[in-house]
């Protein structure tokens, strides 16, 4: 006889509704990361999920994200996101805007994996870079930077130059976040035969792979053909003719010098279709 006092056990189906209710409640808790605010884990760096009949923790999408902005801000470019954005970038210039709109399209759309900003100093190529970065990041990337000659230094002097395994692995962090920028990339007019290799690896590999890589140098492309063809060209081949830009050498567009005398002619614009190098460059010509 059945005793009529014993509860009806629950199906499997309503064990696994009640965990998923259960995940779902756990998941809405707001948790205490900062930096980055993420919807998806409320800020806790943890996802719950049911797998089979149980509750698991995995990691949120987000965390390799909140770990390159610690990158970031180790190496102080966050500190500079927030001032260097698009918007504060001081465009009164025609040469300013067509840096300004190229940057910001390069942002948006990332349709080409490279970005190349060369010549004059102080012409806010780093500001467009750093935006460019700040705007990758908050599409939820994971995005490096790198001062380029103190990379190279450090690489070299922690392996031996004919040690590829750890090289290999001192380069990692690299060679795999989502997008890099290299700030001031082959400065010297005559790298040596070791900074020459590992600039060629990195751009290399990151060109093959098509991931985003922002190199913004004091040289215009032409000079860094001349100073290696090799990585040049590859540089150009991740740009295309839109994001492949330089400013030539003027003074007036020195944003660092005090009151620049910046030129009130039409002809300042300067744009020149892509050219041979098959690149835009500002001139006053
Ligand atoms: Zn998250």
């Amino acid at each position: 006889m059945k005793n009529a006092s014993t509860p009806p056990q629950p199906s499997e189906g309503d064990l696994q509704a009640q965990l998923q209710m259960l995940c779902k409640m756990h998941n809405e808790v707001p948790g205490t990361l900062t930096d980055y605010d993420c919807l998806i884990c409320k800020n806790k760096g943890l996802l719950f999920v049911l797998s089979g009949m149980c509750e698991v923790a995995r990691q949120c999408s987000c965390m390799p994200v909140r770990e390159s902005i610690r990158r970031m801000k180790h190496s102080g470019l966050y500190g500079q996101m927030q001032t260097k954005t698009f918007l504060s970038y001081r465009v009164t210039q025609p040469w300013q805007k067509l840096l300004h709109d190229r940057a910001r399209q390069f942002a948006e759309k990332h349709d080409m994996p490279g970005f190349f900003i060369g010549g004059q100093q102080g012409c806010g190529k780093t500001h467009l870079c750093t935006a460019i970065c700040g705007s990758l990041l908050r599409q939820g990337l994971r995005v490096q930077y790198f001062v380029w000659e103190t990379y190279v230094k450090e690489i070299l002097s922690r392996s031996g130059v004919s040690d590829r395994d750890e090289r290999e692995s001192l380069m990692r962090p690299l060679m795999e976040a989502d997008a890099v920028y290299l700030d001031d990339f082959l400065r010297k007019d005559c790298p040596t035969q070791a900074e020459r290799s590992v600039a060629f690896d990195v751009v290399n590999r990151r060109c093959t792979e098509g991931r985003i890589t922002i190199v913004s140098s004091e040289k215009e492309m032409d000079a860094l053909l001349m100073t290696d063809q090799a990585i040049a060209s590859r540089i150009r081949e991740m740009c295309g003719a839109d994001y492949c830009l330089g400013v030539a050498p003027d003074r007036k567009k020195n944003y660092r010098l005090p009151n620049p005398q910046l030129s009130e002619s039409p002809a300042d614009a300067g744009y020149c279709p892509p050219s041979p190098t098959d690149s835009a460059r500002c001139t006053d010509g």
